[in-house]
This record gives C-alpha cells, sequence and structure tokens, in this order.
C-alpha cells in the first residue's frame, strides 16, 4: 500500500470521509468506522507510517497526547464511559488491519462486547530476567529510523 491508496492518508488530505474531532499540523482523530463502543476513536498521524519502527518518535508523542485528551474528553462527553482503553495493534499478528500506524481510543463499559483472550499465568523471575535481558538487547540494537 502506498501513501495515494492509504485510506488514513486520505483522511488526512481531506479526501476520504471521516467524522473528525480534532485535526492540528501532525494528527487527525475521528470515529472509528467500526466502533466497539459509541465513542471508539482513531488518532491517525498525517505522515505515512506503517507502525512504530517508522513512525517519528515526536510524532507518536503527540500521539499519545491527542489521545489522552480524547480520554478525557469521552468522559465529558456524556457517551457512555465507566472506563477507557488505548490499544495500538502493530502488526499483523498484532490485529492491525490497516497497516497506518494509529491509537484507538475508546469508551469501556461493564458488559459491552470487548474482549482480549490471553494465558495471564505468572512466570517465574527467572523466566522474566532471561526476557528482559532480551528487551535490553534489544534497546542496544541500531534503530535505522530513530538515529
Ligand atoms: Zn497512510
Amino acid at each position: 500500500v502506498t501513501d495515494d491508496e492509504c485510506i488514513f492518508c486520505a483522511i488526512a488530505r481531506g479526501q476520504a470521509d471521516a467524522s473528525i474531532v480534532h485535526e492540528d499540523e501532525s494528527v487527525i482523530a475521528c470515529m472509528d468506522l467500526q466502533p466497539v463502543t459509541p465513542g471508539h476513536l482513531l488518532v491517525i498521524p498525517k505522515t505515512h507510517a506503517v507502525g512504530l519502527e517508522d513512525l517519528q518518535e515526536d510524532i507518536g508523542v503527540h500521539v499519545w497526547k491527542v489521545a489522552h485528551q480524547l480520554a478525557r474528553a469521552l468522559r465529558r462527553s456524556g457517551l457512555r464511559c465507566e472506563g477507557i482503553n488505548l490499544f495500538l495493534a502493530d502488526g499483523e499478528a498484532a490485529f492491525q488491519e490497516i497497516f497506518h500506524v494509529h491509537l484507538h481510543v475508546f469508551p469501556r463499559f461493564t458488559g459491552d462486547s470487548f474482549r482480549i483472550d490471553a494465558d495471564w499465568r505468572v512466570h517465574e523471575r527467572a523466566q522474566l530476567d532471561k526476557t528482559a535481558a532480551a528487551v535490553r538487547g534489544g534497546l542496544a540494537a541500531p534503530n535505522a529510523s530513530q538515529p
């Protein structure tokens, strides 16, 4: 998918329909077309980036800031909102469906239909330490997109 074919780039250019709640120089926020609950928003950087690997960190910071503001707005909106999830799917295995990075912000309430199914068992400290070492190795590795 090139920038020309990307639906979120089209929304950012004002060339595709969207119910917009916020726009500034670097991000746009609009209603998700398939809301898991009423109030489900997407915060989308205007510059095309597939995922976290190619998203500029300063843009990522701004995406989070707008999501934070929108989460507060949802609490004051009158929409049913007993809690809020921020959810970012980076990669197909993580349920990313549109390959232009975006952060979901959506209200939660008792009895809603959103589920994350997982094995939540506690792991042993030795295993956690081994995993932490792998992540520290990743932090030390060169990052092509964030010099
Ligand atoms: Zn795009």
